[in-house]
């Protein structure tokens, strides 16, 4: 007969060495005890008795489930301790901690039987050489695989339901983690990884701000590796910027196929202004030279045809910018920058750059189209969602055919919306910037690249001849501004399709 802990002495001659056994599994809803709390309470058992301690033994993650996966083992290190003969007594805290299935069970039991030791869980120490204690420890056995086999079918059922509303396949991305179920092996969750999940908002909202891939690899670089071993490569941020699994989508053979069950890590607003820059024909031909200066390959020669952007020069010791075409203009850089910079300071701080802004119709056209995509999206979305649902009788709430239909009208529709969403043209740099009282201190903060991403936005600059030579200060008309709202002013740059002048070279 199984008997209490306090009576072993009465029956059995010690000493009573003991190994204690404390395991995990992965268990959302915390019903096990952890296996720290499992130990301490085993450690309080073998105190209490008298039962010296020889090990301990912890399989965290572990499921002694016949359907886990990973290999167990703490467990093949206990079976082969026992064996050795190193203890009397194997203590634990629940029947389900050894064996969730009948084979485990029966290879424990032999092993303790073979080598003369006592099993002793849920406060009750069993002999297993014993006919009764055999019985016993085998129903609570049964039990326990009965729970597991429970434990699985509810797993199966969701996993297929999870198939069903889009659970991620294949490919982990790189931002999310997922979390497998202990005992089937099943994808139970996708989640945001702790970790990589704010590096990749963070890279969205540089791209966004202005910032070139190029300088984004180097900023990531100094931050750490992507994997242990392995650096940031540009290729790495190509393949994350246009995958619309970080806005909570799913596609499949590159079509939107419909919302996806893990998180988004960017909403659709950042996704879009990332697109919206990574599609602009200017900065394919841009984003691989490392900006240095502020203004070269932005601002323009004002004398010679096409007006070509200024490259940097050495001259005599002093950076300058001139003209490559007939080396005409020039001027320090420092200068040059100077002077722009607070002229553009004082625009943006401008009620005239607020109103040229606000009484842009782009904007709310833009916004109205990105709603209008939102609404017909979720209409698809919803529509894709009754039609895997059934009646009492049995049918879809909406047909396969009624489905196809709609989603051969809406499609269009939405990709239309979306195109009408993409014009909208204040860039994302700009947001914090228009109209605010201390624009000077936000300036002094940004990178280089993103007051090149400024300048872009918001000025045409077009340096003129001094009207003597040897002038030193800056004469009126020297330096030529056009802002946004001012007429003449041209947006995105004239020279697009020309790759810029070898003004800054690569860096690193
Ligand atoms: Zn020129």
């Amino acid at each position: 007969m199984p008997i209490a802990p306090e009576h072993l002495a009465l029956i059995y001659t010690g000493p009573f060495d003991a190994y204690l056994y404390g395991r995990a599994s992965r268990d959302p809803k915390k019903k096990g005890r952890s296996v720290g709390s499992q130990l301490s309470e085993g450690r309080g058992l073998c105190t209490e008795q008298g039962w010296p301690i020889k090990r301990e033994f912890r399989d965290i993650d572990r499921s002694a489930s016949r359907y886990a996966k990973r290999g167990r083992e703490e467990f093949e290190e206990m079976i082969a301790g026992i064996e050795a003969g190193e203890c009397r007594i194997l203590v634990a805290w629940e029947a389900s901690r050894y064996y969730r299935d009948l084979d485990v069970y029966i290879r424990l039991r032999n092993v303790c039987a073979a080598n003369g030791v006592l099993l002793c869980y849920n406060g009750t120490v069993y002999d297993l050489s014993k006919r009764a204690d055999r019985k016993a420890t085998a129903q609570d056995a049964l039990q326990a695989e009965d729970e597991a086999e429970g434990i699985r079918e509810r797993n199966l059922r969701t996993a297929r339901l999870n198939a069903a509303a889009g659970i991620p396949q294949g490919k982990l991305l790189w931002g999310y983690a997922r979390r497998y179920d202990p005992d089937t092996g099943e994808l139970a969750e996708q989640y945001v990884h702790p970790k990589q999940g704010p590096v990749v908002r963070d890279i969205f909202e540089r791209v966004a701000a202005g910032q070139s891939e190029y300088s984004i690899v180097r900023h990531l670089r100094t931050k750490g590796e992507r994997l242990p071993g392995q650096r940031w490569e540009q290729h790495h941020l190509k393949n994350m910027l246009n995958n619309i699994g970080y806005k909570g989508r799913r596609s499949h053979h590159g079509q939107d196929v419909g919302k996806s069950s893990w998180p988004a890590i960017v909403d659709d607003e950042l996704f879009d202004a990332v697109q919206q820059i990574l599609n602009d024909p200017e900065r394919r031909v841009r984003k691989m030279w490392a900006a240095v200066h502020l203004q070269s390959g932005i601002a323009e020669c004002g004398h010679c045809e096409m007006f070509p952007q200024l490259r940097i020069i050495n001259s005599r010791g002093i950076p300058s910018y001139q003209c490559p075409e007939a080396f005409d203009v020039s001027m320090a850089e420092e200068k040059m920058d100077a002077y722009v910079e607070e002229a553009v300071v004082t625009y943006l701080e401008s009620k005239a750059a607020a109103a040229a802004f606000a009484s842009s119709d782009d904007q709310k056209r833009t916004a109205a189209a990105r709603l209008r995509a939102q609404q017909l999206q979720s209409q698809l979305d919803e529509a894709r969602v009754l039609a895997g649902k059934f009646s009492a009788t049995g049918r879809p709430l909406l047909s396969v055919v009624s489905l196809a239909a709609l989603e051969e009208s809406l499609t269009p529709q939405i990709e239309e919306a979306r195109r009408d969403a993409e014009t909208f043209n204040v860039p994302p740099v700009l947001r914090g910037l228009i109209g605010q009282p201390d624009v000077n201190a936000v300036w002094q903060e940004m990178t280089i690249e993103q007051r090149r991403a400024v300048l872009r936005a918001v000025v045409n600059i077009r340096l003129m001849k001094a009207r003597a030579p040897g002038v030193r200060r800056i004469e009126p008309g020297r330096i030529q501004l056009t802002f946004y709202g001012e007429e003449g002013f041209v947006s995105g740059g004239r020279r697009a399709e020309v790759p810029p002048q070898r003004a800054a070279e690569p860096q690193g």
